[in-house]
């Protein structure tokens, strides 16, 4: 029996898992794959303060993994399964254990959202993947489509551009939906091209991407590009891990709370990116962790 069991070990969840045991709670982190979650596989981690020159993705979850456990928080390695969090003991069964907790604080955040195109799962891990940090050396010299226009995109569109040829970047709007600062050094950058009011449609090959189809939003031409063993990175919005959590009150997928992360049966906390909410960063997702772990461990 823990007095907090926190799933995921994001930026919420490790903040929760140090704050929670800073006030003598016994504490478990569930988390099914690494500690960090979704930063711990960017390229290259920005605007967050007290971050390192040069941050990545990796140094940030390595020192995130390495304060927790000096802190003492306890973590299982195991995949959560279900929940049953309505009773005053919250029940959670993993695919290896069934534990049991006073309060629950639910930070196992969002999963990369898939296009759903003709090719997308065949050649999914052989030429379109998510990950740019542990990818791009691959792609050096050769060409690389990043789908999406927000920060994560363009951000990881530019690293990719140090080692590929060319970097065409997809996104269905007019103009490109991220932050001044990455407008600005993409326009400094010069192989990034940028594909607007277009979609990716389709994605041909069978060990390695041999061709791939773009869609004109506006005129709905199909443009069919041959480019044997280019790269297709896909940031294209996330989907939230709710899956689990039937009982409680979703909107849009995204879990409800109150402005001490407690969600309508009490005893269950959210935080990080799996909230309601406008803001999905590191520093909003460590602010709502600190937040879950202070209001559960009274
Ligand atoms: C490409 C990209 C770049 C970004 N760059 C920045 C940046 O530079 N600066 C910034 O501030 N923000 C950035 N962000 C946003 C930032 O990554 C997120 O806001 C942050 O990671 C959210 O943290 P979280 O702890 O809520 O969730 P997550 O990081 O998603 O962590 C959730 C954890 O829960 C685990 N989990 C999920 N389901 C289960 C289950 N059933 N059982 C057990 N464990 C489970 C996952 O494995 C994961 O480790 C970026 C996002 C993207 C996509």
């Amino acid at each position: 029996m823990y007095d907090i069991i926190i799933i995921g070990a994001g930026p919420a969840g490790i903040s929760a898992g140090i704050y929670a045991v800073s006030r003598g709670r016994k504490t478990l982190i569930i988390e099914k794959d690494q500690v960090g979650g979704m930063i711990g596989k960017v390229s290259t981690v920005t605007h967050y303060a007290g971050i390192i020159d040069g941050e990545t993705g990796e140094t940030f979850a390595e020192r995130l993994k390495n304060q927790a456990q000096q802190a003492g928080v306890e973590f299982a390695y195991e995949k959560v399964e279900r929940t049953e969090l309505g009773g005053k003991i919250k029940e959670i069964i993993t695919d290896k254990n069934h534990y049991r907790a006073a309060k629950v604080i639910l930070a196992n955040g969002t999963t990369p959202r898939k296009l759903g195109i003709p090719g997308e799962a065949e050649l999914y891990g052989k030429g379109i993947g998510m990950n740019a940090a542990r990818d791009a050396e691959m792609y050096r010299g050769k060409n690389v489509y990043v789908v999406g226009g927000a920060d994560g995109a363009v951000k990881e569109a530019l690293f990719l551009a140090k080692y590929a040829a060319h970097v065409n970047i997809i996104h269905f709007e007019e103009t490109l939906g991220c932050i001044a600062e990455f407008r600005e050094k993409i326009a400094k950058t010069g192989n990034i091209k940028l594909i607007l009011h277009s979609r990716l449609h389709a994605v041909y090959g069978a060990d390695r991407v041999e061709s791939l189809e773009i869609a004109d939003e506006r005129t709905g031409a199909i443009e069919t590009i041959a480019d044997p063993g280019c790269g297709i990175f896909v940031y294209a919005g996330a989907v939230p891990n709710t899956e689990l959590y039937q009982e409680l009150k979703l909107e849009q997928g995204f879990i409800v709370t109150d402005e001490n992360m407690e969600t309508e049966i009490p005893g269950v906390y959210a935080a990080g990116d799996i909230r309601k909410k406008n803001v999905r960063q590191v520093s909003t997702a460590v602010a709502e962790g600190t937040l879950a772990a202070i209001h559960a461990a009274v």
